[in-house]
């Protein structure tokens, strides 16, 4: 024999019925099945809420009244073909359930006995259609209240089941009546006066192990709206997978922590008897599902799941008093048990200074009461201090039977939470180390289930979730780039890359789900109006884990954003040279935040564009070299400049070129005046250990007084033109002594300069080409020939390659 248990969903829906019904009348055509409902999916919840409100005094109760008869209704309808049998005595069972509705109301209160009789309603009128539907299909199938069968004490809303009577009612009945199937109500009981009771929210599960373990059948099988037990609940982590085999005190762990697929008594009953429990999907029945039995999986992982517990609060009992004073913990446990509140988790320090418990939020002001009373003489010596309550709390917990074999479990566990901004409140690892559960915020939960399955699960694949800003051409270069890749990382870096945030400077659009990067300019046109600040609470707010946020603009604001965003945890990636560039104390500071709160800040673009030219310098520092002399050509716009005036050309044609052709910076004066070499070579000094500001380099203009004291950019054209003569001397004075002109960077013993040099065939400049960049790096390693990169140092494709692999250094 077996025994089916069907959840809320399996018969939430007619649909879903008819799908329980196949699977039943297929299992039973092998063996007598025993099948187990729950009340039509949502059912339960909606007469507590009706009996609430009707406590309540509020006439809606009766809305919801409407909403379950019509519902009740409306199934038996179609599910019986309309039998007038059948629908009147559910009739019948919607009026008496308004007749209780109305007691309540007119008595304004709601005892727990009432609760359990109201609760009732669910699963003796769900066992009732379906046990009808059968007949319907001319399926014999026998209805059994199961309250005739399971008996408890008084304890009402979650009844202590009395075995010995129980188990004799079960076998009796089940040997005497002999159905192929047998349909029973779950959840629901009776104590031994006659009430009606229930098993506690979830209790159908418990009802099928009961009456499973009574006969000693040969499987018990819990049908629900997922495949499995899974390794984390597939609701908030997507990446999720089935537990094919699981062990009893596994499950029995996972269940306590909060995988509601299985309500956690029923493990002790087929535990008992070693039933083995499949758990099945109604909506896929061909799919494996989970077995959990005597033996544990063999998966070959130490962790089978996490799982967590919302709504948690912790107590801290502390004081000066508590030292070395025996029977503390006792009185606490002592009245917290008496006043039957539940402590889900203990930590003690060694020092024994203070006591920690977590405990249901529901029960956090009561069990305060409850241990500030019994201690009211301690905390009037001010022995112990008033109990601390801190809420909006959850407990999350891995758990696995061979944990305790594998070292190096829980470390991994908290520096993952600690890389991903987690903060952790405390911490309990049972003797036993089946489980290993951290109290965290509530707000986390979400990100720290995923960064576990991501870590313990996924075999190391790591998502990365990027927040770009500025989208123009370097942008759409970058999320081009990234759409064409994304197979090939996962493939072979194991790095699913996901882009959750777009702004311009007109619109925004922060994500929970990734945009999708083959119309994301359509996405990002239907966004709302852009805002740099709100654009960055909302990525603290989404709490992702390995959050990066990219910064494609030169926009002075953004820069000044990274702070946030560090000490949230989430990584920069700028292009932006402005806050590497700025003030040596905001980039000190930067650099801090970076280390203090495990996000990196990357900007390998700001200089050379994709050329890993920051890169290989802090490769070489933080490999232990020194760095003695840095030279270097690093503007495109002024190596295309000069590359191209001739003597006898006009210097004037040459740069409107350059700019035309996106040479330069909208302002060619931020080029030719060499302010954006000296920040680069600025950049690459303060890389190089030195703490120097932008007044700092040396700059020596080629430009004239004239050129540099124009007004604004027509004007500094103008002014180009008025000193054609100036230039055409610069060029034929180098070309005479066949030379060329170049624009070079220098950092030497300290000192950083920039200025226009001319530079004989000797020199490695000599022939750089077209908007190439070189940088020389001499060093402690590299004292005679230096080390030298160089290419293409300008571009929207090198740009956003360059931002594209330091997003991927952040592996
Ligand atoms: P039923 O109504 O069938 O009893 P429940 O809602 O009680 O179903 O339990 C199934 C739900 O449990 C799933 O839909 C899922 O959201 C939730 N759940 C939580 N943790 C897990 C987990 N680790 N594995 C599977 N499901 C889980
Ligand atoms: N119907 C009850 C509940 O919703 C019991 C169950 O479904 O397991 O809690
Ligand atoms: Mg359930």
């Amino acid at each position: 024999m077996r025994v089916l248990k069907f959840g809320g969903t399996s018969v939430g829906s007619v649909e879903n019925i008819e799908k329980t019904i196949a699977i039943v009348a297929n299992q039973a055509a092998q063996s007598p099945v025993a099948v187990v409902v729950s009340a039509l999916g949502g059912v339960t919840d909606l007469l507590l809420r009706a009996g609430a409100l009707a406590a309540k005094k509020e006439e809606s109760y009766k809305d919801i009244l409407k909403e379950i008869s019509q519902k009740h209704i409306s199934f038996t309808d179609t599910l019986t073909g309309g039998d007038q049998e059948i629908l009147k005595a559910i009739t019948l069972q919607m009026s008496h359930l308004e007749d209780l509705l109305k007691g309540i109301y007119l008595i304004n209160e709601l005892s727990p006995k009432t609760l359990d009789k109201l609760a009732a309603y669910g699963e003796l009128t769900s066992s009732y259609i379906i046990a009808a539907a059968f007949k319907h299909k001319s399926i014999d199938a026998s209805l059994k209240d199961s309250r005739e069968l399971i008996i408890t004490d008084a304890n009402h809303t979650k009844a202590g089941v009395l075995y010995e009577i129980t188990n004799q009612n079960i076998t009796t009945y089940f040997a005497e009546k002999k159905a192929k199937i047998t349909v029973l109500g779950g959840f629901i009981a009776r104590t031994e006066a006659g009430d009606t009771s229930t098993l506690g929210r979830g209790g159908s599960d418990f009802t099928a192990a009961i009456i499973a373990a009574a006969l000693d059948v040969e499987q018990l099988e819990i049908w629900t709206d997922v495949s499995g037990m899974f390794s984390a609940n597939p609701k908030l982590v997507k990446q999720a997978k089935p537990i094919r085999d699981i062990s009893y005190h596994e499950a029995m762990e996972l269940s306590h922590f909060g995988a509601k697929v299985l309500y956690p008594p029923t493990i002790v009953p087929a535990l008992s008897k070693n039933i083995p429990i499949y758990i099945k999907n109604t909506m896929a029945p061909d799919e494996a599902g989970t077995r959990i039995g005597e033996q544990e999986g063999s998966n070959g992982n130490p962790i089978k799941g996490i799982s967590h517990i919302s709504d948690v609060a912790l107590l801290t009992l502390e004081g000066a008093g508590m030292v070395g004073i025996s029977g503390i913990s006792k009185r606490l446990f002592e009245v917290l048990s008496l006043q039957q509140i539940n402590v889900i988790l203990i930590t003690q320090a060694s020092s024994e200074h203070s006591i920690c418990i977590g405990v249901m939020e529901a029960d956090a002001l009561r069990a305060k009461t409850a241990i500030e009373t019994e201690f009211a003489y301690e905390l009037s010596l001010r022995k112990i201090d008033p109990v601390i309550v801190e809420t909006s709390l959850a407990i999350i917990a891995l758990v696995g039977e061979s944990m305790k074999s594998h070292q190096g479990i829980s470390g991994k566990m908290f520096s993952t939470l600690g890389k991903n901004n987690v903060n952790i409140r405390a911490i309990a690892q049972g003797a036993s180390e089946k489980n290993i559960s951290a109290v965290i915020a509530e707000k986390d939960v979400k990100k720290a289930l995923n960064s576990l399955h991501e870590v313990f699960f996924e075999g190391n694949r790591k998502q990365i979730n990027l927040f770009v800003t500025g989208v123009g051409n370097v942008g759409a270069k970058l999320l081009e780039q990234i759409n064409n890749q994304k197979q090939y990382l996962k493939e072979h870096l194991n790095l699913n890359i996901r882009v959750l945030g777009l702004s311009n400077s007109r619109k925004m659009l922060v994500s929970q789900d990734p945009i999708d990067l083959n119309n994301w300019e359509a996405q990002l046109d239907g966004g709302e109006k852009a805002d740099i600040l709100r654009f960055r609470e909302s990525v603290i707010n989404l709490n992702q884990r390995n959050s990066v946020f990219v910064d494609i603009t030169a926009n002075e604001p953004v820069a000044m954003a990274y702070e946030e965003y560090l000490r949230n945890s989430i990584a920069v990636v700028a292009c932006n040279k402005i806050a590497a560039a700025g003030k040596q104390e905001y980039y000190a500071n930067l650099k801090r935040l970076s280390r203090k709160y495990n996000a990196p800040f990357k900007f390998e673009t700001n200089v050379g564009a994709g050329l890993p030219i920051i890169d290989t310098l802090q490769n070489l520092i933080a490999s232990g070299d020194r760095i003695t002399k840095v030279q270097a050509v690093l503007s495109g716009s002024l190596n295309f400049v000069f590359n191209n005036f001739k003597s006898g050309g006009s210097f004037y044609d040459v740069v409107q070129q350059a700019k035309e052709e996106g040479y330069t910076e909208p302002d060619p004066r931020i080029d030719l005046s060499g302010v954006d070499v000296a920040r680069k070579i600025l950049i690459l000094a303060r890389e190089s250990g030195l703490e120097l500001e932008l007044e700092d380099i040396v700059n020596t203009p080629f430009l004239t007084k004239n050129n540099l004291e124009s007004t604004d950019v027509p004007h500094f054209f103008e002014t180009l033109k008025e000193d054609a003569a100036h230039f055409e001397k610069l060029v034929a004075d180098a070309t005479a002594d066949g030379k060329r002109l170049k624009y070079v960077a220098q950092l030497d013993n300290g000192k950083a300069s920039v200025g226009l040099q001319s530079v004989g065939s000797d020199s490695p400049f000599y022939n750089l080409e077209g908007s190439d960049n070189i940088v020389l790096f001499y060093t402690a390693r590299y004292p005679e020939q230096p080390l030298i990169v160089k290419g293409a140092g300008a571009g929207g494709d090198v740009t956003a390659s360059g931002l594209f692999s330091d997003i991927i250094r952040l592996r």
